[in-house]
């Protein structure tokens, strides 16, 4: 197979990423200096499948990290090559909006105005060129060769035309002529650079700021959610030992650094591993990991034997919980609003012994009002923008708009509201985001604990350092916010931004 990083004719880079064949071949003629009969005719199968995983994305409304494994899959697409067309994939949809703006100083007209296809192509081809270590020949011969096989000899003349522009100048060159088109406002600049939308960026910078991080941070954050997420395992407590997963996972596998059930994988497949495939171990985020260690942790007088986890699906939490409830004889209600989630949410818990779990589907603003008082921790890992995972789901920060903070808003408001009302006096809730914004962190923690009062149920924020010290070996004093939040970044932590409030019901 031709595939690009491997082609024997790929030209390499000069120091600065420049194409000079390339580019001199441009400078005299205007035109491809490739011969007609060495131009791909054809595409690879990897570079086939990025373009269709794309345009799923766009034309099916779907989840790139839901699509990509079926289609390779389905296509027999595996090692390098499953590993080359996934990051080919996902890099372009991550940076789409660095790249848009470079091809806007490229195509003579307004990119709407391109076929959706072949602006797909061309993401494509730019991703490879300012984004991989694909050599520039290669990136642009196979990526032509796809728009001619998926769309046209036209089309494909005008992808071959632009690419090889791209190709003849380095990616900082193109950032710094992207970022002067963008004009002076600051956020606009970073918006190009680190392929986020302007709005994002301005809620990124409040999120450091209200959570008592310096505004500086902020293109780290930024940079940090353009990076591809390393896989962590989860070893449940009870099933299987971190030690042994560490093993199963081989020499280059390392122990998280926050959570003591973490297990950080340097690639590969982790269904692989006996631990996982048994359910004993699972796929989970790090902070992910550490927030429901920490309720779980959370200082509590009384009986400790009934846990709720409201907002369960597709159970990455609640099997956590579980493991550790079994551990310390507790019992834990399962609680999801869709059927499909809730089904995951036994098959993620299917480790456990029977009855540890009981998975529900329901309306969980109804649970307070249906139970008042029946448990002794909850969790409310509550529906959220997902502003916090911008890593792990590619397409996330092209699909969400500033009207999702306030449709949200009021759900997170209702389902905290009645996780304090299903707790008992006394009783822990533990209420989670994997969003830093404000308008689903800290201001619905407000709401919900004044709206709480009117109808007579007191609580307080507890200060959650002697819990997040007790969990985690490591000082991580920078996890905690001036509001008792633990709010972690992927710029200081390696995880999501993962945001938890401990509050404790008083009356
Ligand atoms: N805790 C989960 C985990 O760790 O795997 C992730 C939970 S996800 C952030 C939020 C979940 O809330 C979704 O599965 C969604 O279906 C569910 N949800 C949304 N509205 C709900 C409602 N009114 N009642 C209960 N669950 C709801």
């Amino acid at each position: 197979m031709s595939r690009a990083g491997d082609d024997p004719r790929g030209q390499r880079r000069d120091g600065r990423g420049h194409q000079r064949g390339v580019a001199r071949a441009e400078g005299r003629s205007g035109r491809t200096a490739q011969a007609p009969s060495a131009r791909a005719r054809t595409c690879d199968p990897a570079r086939a499948a990025a373009f269709d995983v794309l345009r799923e994305v766009s034309d099916a409304d779907a989840y790139a990290n839901l699509v990509a494994p079926r289609l390779l899959a389905a296509r027999g697409l595996a090692g390098r090559d499953a590993a080359f067309a996934t990051e080919l994939a996902y890099g372009t949809l991550r940076m789409r909006g660095r790249y848009d703006a470079v091809l806007s100083l490229v195509v003579d007209r307004a990119l709407d105005q391109l076929d959706p296809r072949v602006l797909d192509v061309l993401r494509l081809g730019t991703h490879q060129l300012l984004g991989m270590r694909v050599p520039a020949h290669a990136a642009v011969s196979q990526t032509v060769g796809l728009a001619r096989e998926r769309i046209g000899a036209g089309p494909a003349q005008l992808v071959n035309a632009v690419l090889r522009k791209i190709a003849a100048d380095d990616t900082e060159t193109w950032l710094e002529r992207a970022e002067q088109a963008a004009g002076s406002d600051p956020d606009q600049r970073l918006a190009v650079r680190w392929s986020h939308p302007a709005w994002m960026v301005r809620a990124l910078r409040e999120a450091l700021v209200g959570h008592g991080r310096p505004a500086e941070e902020l293109a780290a954050l930024l940079a940090a959610d353009d990076e591809p997420p390393r896989v962590t395992l989860v070893a449940r407590p009870g099933l299987v030992e971190t030690e042994e997963t560490l093993r199963q996972a081989g020499p280059e596998a390392r122990a998280g650094q926050l959570a003591p059930t973490a297990v950080v994988l340097p690639g590969g497949d982790p269904r692989a591993l006996p631990a996982v495939r048994d359910g004993a171990a699972g796929v989970q985020d790090e902070g992910s990991q550490l927030v429901a260690l920490l309720l779980a942790a959370a200082p509590l007088d009384g009986p400790d034997a009934a846990w709720l986890d409201l907002c369960a699906g597709p159970g990455g939490k609640t099997a956590l919980l579980g493991a550790l409830a079994a551990g310390r004889g507790a019992h834990v209600v399962a609680n999801d609003v869709t059927p499909h989630r809730a089904d995951l949410v036994t098959q993620a818990v299917r480790a456990l012994a029977p009855g540890t779990v009981e998975v529900r589907t329901g309306d969980g603003r109804e649970t307070g009002e249906e139970e008042p008082g029946r448990y002794d921790r909850v969790l409310v890992d509550a529906p959220c923008t997902g502003l916090g995972a911008l890593r792990r789901r590619p397409e996330a920060r092209w699909r969400r708009t500033p009207a999702d903070l306030t449709s949200l808003g009021g759900l997170q408001r209702d389902l905290l509201g009645s996780a304090l009302r299903a707790v008992r006096v006394g009783g822990v809730v533990g209420y989670v985001t994997c969003s830093p914004h404000l308008a689903e962190t800290t201001l619905v923690v407000t709401d919900a604990h004044r709206a709480a009062r009117k109808a007579g149920v007191e609580v307080e924020v507890i200060d959650p350092a002697p819990t997040l010290r007790q969990v985690t070996d490591a000082d991580h004093a920078d996890a905690l916010t001036p509001a008792g939040t633990v709010q972690l970044w992927p710029h200081l932590h390696g995880t999501d931004a993962m945001s938890l409030t401990l509050l404790r019901r008083l009356a």
